[in-house]
């Protein structure tokens, strides 16, 4: 039997928020139930609930930087136990057979991973994600938590530090290396920390100098406005590497042409608009524009290790869910600091019969 379970579903692109309740599968040998303790807030649930990217199911349940305590293991679980803090992010599965999957890149999936709200799961029911109060995912689909980071602290890593570790890693930021972060929200945060432990020289790019002084708390040794248009003059031809994590449409040539020779600009953020990259901008400085979709799970189990090790997490706004609707309009005015994430303890108390 299936377990009801609180959740906050919207029912339409322009509906708010509202409690419901939500099925929950039955735990088969493979799965791990979760009991959710903090569900983070990324720009990619605004964007799918209000069909930026396209159609989706409704009523749809968002969230997917999940982190909580295993309540219940199916009989063939064995890196899981009951008690064990752990975290889901954007995937609960994949084809497991394709040349992507075989090399651990399960987000590039080439039958398409299957991600943790608005998917098909392999039962056929649609995906719910994590503002609810619990969760059934495959066991290795299910990452373990360093222990010395707070649950609200470490919920958005599943997706907002992943997303930007693994560019980095991949781009080889490091001793040496110019990069540039430009929008300093979720993503734009943990990127600025990763990019400093790794030993590179960090500069954010945000629309005023508003967060100057908690950029440069957060490990960033340069801050610059993009409404200045002097910052493009003076860092033309500067950088080794871009990650850009705006979620609106930018002049995205004006940012390549801070790249330096051979450098990479790596889009991250997802407007639903398409940029106007001119080829002449890539030809000087033989510069390259990439994109870089979330973390394999494996990469994404070094990133949480990496943040136990160096004592890396995320800043957070713990918010009770019945603010969601107003939070989700403050993300979308640049005013989050630098993550909002939901405590599920709220959830239960708006539905204690759940
Ligand atoms: P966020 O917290 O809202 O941060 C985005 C930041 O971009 C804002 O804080 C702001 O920074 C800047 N910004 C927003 N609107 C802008 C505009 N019109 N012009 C210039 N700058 C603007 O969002 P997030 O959760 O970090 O997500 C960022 C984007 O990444 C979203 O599109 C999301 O869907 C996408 N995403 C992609 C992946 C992936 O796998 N590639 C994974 C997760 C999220 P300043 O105030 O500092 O300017
Ligand atoms: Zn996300
Ligand atoms: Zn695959």
């Amino acid at each position: 039997m299936p377990t009801t379970v609180a959740a906050y579903a919207a029912t339409s692109p322009t509906a708010r928020l509202v409690l419901t309740t939500i099925e929950r599968r039955d735990v088969g040998p493979h799965d791990v139930r979760i009991a959710i303790r903090y569900a983070g807030v990324c720009h990619s649930d605004i964007h799918t609930m209000r069909g930026d990217w396209g159609k989706i199911t409704y009523p749809q349940v968002v969230g997917h930087e999940i982190a909580g305590e295993v309540v219940e293991i199916g009989s063939e679980v064995t890196r899981h136990a009951i008690g064990d803090r752990v975290g889901v992010g954007c995937m609960v599965n994949s084809c497991r057979k394709c040349e992507n999957c075989l090399a651990g890149f399960q987000q590039y999936c080439l039958e398409g991973n299957i991600q943790t709200y608005n998917g098909v799961d392999v039962d056929g029911t649609n995906t719910q994600g994590g503002y609810s109060t619990e969760i059934v995912v495959v066991d290795d689909f299910v990452l373990k938590l360093p222990d010395a980071i707070p649950y609200e602290a470490v919920a958005p890593l599943l997706c907002a530090g992943i997303t930007t570790y693994s560019p980095l890693a991949h781009w080889k930021a490091g001793p040496g290396r110019r990069v540039a972060v430009v929008g300093l929200g979720g993503l734009g945060h943990m990127a600025v920390k990763f990019a400093h432990a790794m030993g590179a020289e960090v500069t954010v790019l945000s629309q005023t100098l508003a967060k100057k002084a908690d950029a440069l708390k957060m490990g960033a040794d340069h801050v610059f406005a993009t409404s200045d248009r002097a910052t493009f003059t003076e860092l033309a031809n500067h950088f080794d590497l871009i990650i850009n994590t705006v979620s609106a449409e930018l002049d995205i040539n004006a940012y390549l042409r801070l790249l330096r020779l051979d450098g990479t600009l790596v889009n991250v953020g997802a407007p639903p608009e398409k940029l106007g990259v001119r080829v002449f901008t890539l030809f000087d400085n033989r510069r390259s524009f990439a994109g870089s979709s979330i973390g394999g799970i494996d990469e994404t189990q070094a990133m949480l290790d990496f943040c136990g090790e160096h004592g890396i997490a995320c800043d957070v706004e713990v918010i009770a869910i019945d603010t969601i609707n107003e939070a989700w309009e403050r993300v979308l005015a640049s005013d989050v600091r630098y993550r909002f994430v939901i405590d599920i303890e709220t959830l239960k108390a708006e539905a204690p019969a759940a």
